[in-house]
């Protein structure tokens, strides 16, 4: 017999069983194709880093003697998609099994499906073996439910996976510390420096040139920053728990010009293609509590720890209990385009400019960033959740749709009208301030409401609750805005939501 096992991009973990042992009729296939750099417009270092995570992790399966099937991107026999490579290699070998993993993803998982039921040898389906739940279990443990609180996911999963418990009862007595974190960063504070890699990409980098696909952002093609192996990812995490855990919780909402990894860990590329998993993350993070607990408090590591049990497993849950309907959700049919200036960054708004622009030379912005800049300016503006989510997906090196689009479309955009979040992430200029060093030395005045300084943020938040009143103001946690809004005297708020109208308008010269 001899079986032929497809890895997908995303599935680079060493640990699987599949590679525990080196069986000569195994056959890895790993391929590079069109049909994956084309369905959006990549960053290039999202292309650089998913492709040069899957030559290594193909070295490294050659190295311990595992029969490995790559096809490169511009290899002359490349067909450039799953189903024709599958064909053309089914044919020419004696193969008796096709096998692959899971997806993560419902397009290659309809994909995958389809491609087997038309085959005529059998198949078998694998779990990846790298998440702490299933696909179905977020549906079955809300079944019947109308509301899907992460929190309560969450402390299930604890209980589940007996993580920072005492017994049934939650380490340090809460659940949820959440309260003693979301720090501004003091202005006399500079932040430790990232860990970055310097690897070598330059020949992925050329090949890309050769070919048509078209990519936004930069990259240093001698000192590519990002871990592009399980070695290097673990690397990652052991800076991340020695430098930056001790303050994660505490500053995990702030933001700094110029600073564009602050204290998060940034393994979200690391743990999305599975050169670690979420269980050796969150392992090592309670280990390094454990040894200094005198240094790191408590609220640090379990801040840190319910955004991977917690947030990570629950969108994916989600997902699939969504898709496909969730891509096409538009609960306040917004139905704008993103401004010219989040491809190129050029904008007078300060905190836009620095959240674009590190996006395009890093391929990441962390978590506020992408929700309370970036996403904020979208819903306030209205723009076409599509827009948003190609963007997103676009843009970050961690982008694969069933964690992008879920925090995307749910949790930012409010598109699903209530699934991921309880109410819309919006603010005006008074958040962006409290957390962050950014309206010092912007153009605009974040205490002007209208005028040629006034900050955007603020009429267009106005704007936003206006517009959307019928569908927002019954949700009990934003009514208390709609009475300072029906109080605000009539001639204000003409004026408030005639400058919004005004920026609405002239929105790419903003
Ligand atoms: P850290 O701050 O160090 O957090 C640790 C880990 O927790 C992350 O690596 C990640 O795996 C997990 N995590 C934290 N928050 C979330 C969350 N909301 N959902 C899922 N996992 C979370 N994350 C992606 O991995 N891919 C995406 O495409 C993506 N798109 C996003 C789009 C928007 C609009 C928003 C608001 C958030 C998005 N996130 C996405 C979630 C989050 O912003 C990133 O996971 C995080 O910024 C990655 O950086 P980090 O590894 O330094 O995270
Ligand atoms: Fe952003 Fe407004 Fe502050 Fe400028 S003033 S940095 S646009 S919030």
């Amino acid at each position: 017999s001899a079986i032929l096992r497809l890895i997908l991009g995303d599935q680079l973990n060493i640990n699987h069983s599949w590679f525990k042992t080196v069986d000569d009729t195994v056959t890895y296939v790993m391929m590079e194709v069109r049909t994956e750099t084309d369905y959006v417009h990549h960053h290039i270092q999202k292309v650089v880093g998913f492709f040069s995570a899957m030559r290594s992790f193909a070295a490294e399966l050659q190295s311990k003697k595992h029969s490995v099937i790559y096809i490169h991107l511009n290899d002359a026999t490349n067909l450039q998609s799953f189903e024709k490579n599958l064909n053309a290699i089914l044919s020419q070998g004696n193969y008796t099994q096709f096998e692959y993993q899971l997806p993560d993803e419902y397009r290659l998982d309809g994909l995958l499906k389809s491609y087997c039921n038309q085959l005529s040898i059998p198949y078998s389906v694998y779990d990846t073996e790298h998440f702490f739940s299933t696909r179905e279990e977020l549906g079955d443990f809300f079944e019947g439910k109308k509301m899907y609180l992460m929190e309560s996911f969450y402390r299930n999963m604890r209980k589940k996976h007996n993580m920072l418990m005492e017994g049934d009862k939650p380490t340090a007595g809460q659940w949820n510390y959440d309260g003693d974190n979301r720090k501004k960063l003091p202005a006399n504070h500079k932040p430790t420096a990232p860990l970055v890699f310097n690897n070598e990409v330059t020949q992925i980098v050329s090949e890309l040139k050769s070919t048509a696909i078209s990519t936004i952002g930069t990259i240093d093609e001698n000192n590519f920053v990002w871990p592009i192996n399980s070695e290097q990812s673990l690397a990652l995490l052991d800076f991340f728990v020695a430098e930056c855990l001790p303050l994660f919780g505490s500053y995990q909402d702030s933001m700094v010009p110029n600073e564009w990894s602050l204290y998060h860990s940034r393994l979200s590329f690391s743990m999305n293609v599975k050169m670690i998993s979420p269980k050796e993350v969150t392992d090592r993070a309670i280990q390094e509590w454990e040894k200094r607990k005198d240094e790191i408090d408590y609220n640090q590591l379990e801040g840190f720890v319910r955004q991977i049990i917690g947030w990570r497993e629950y969108m994916r849950g989600i997902y699939w209990l969504k898709m496909p309907e969730f891509a096409s959700l538009n609960f306040l049919n917004h139905t704008e385009k993103l401004p010219n200036w989040f491809w190129t960054g050029k904008t007078k708004m300060n905190c836009l400019k620095d959240a674009i622009t590190q996006s395009l030379d890093y391929a990441y912005a962390h978590h506020i960033q992408r929700l309370m800049i970036t996403g904020n300016f979208a819903l306030l503006a209205g723009v076409h959740p599509d827009e948003v989510d190609a963007w997103y997906l676009g843009i970050y090196i961690d982008a694969i749709e069933w964690v992008e689009i879920t925090n995307t479309r749910g949790m930012s955009q409010f598109a699903d009208g209530g699934i991921v979040g309880t109410k819309p992430y919006v603010s005006s200029a008074s958040y962006i301030d409290k957390m962050s060093h950014y309206c010092g030395s912007c153009f605009y005045k974040k205490a002007l409401k209208t005028g040629e300084k006034a900050c955007p943020f603020n009429s267009l938040y106005w704007n936003f609750y206006d517009k959307h009143e019928d569908k927002l103001s019954k949700n009990p946690r934003i009514g208390m805005m709609y009475n300072v809004w029906r109080q605000m005297k009539p001639e204000d708020k003409s004026a408030l939501l005639e400058q919004a109208d005004y920026y609405l308008k002239n929105i790419n010269a903003l």
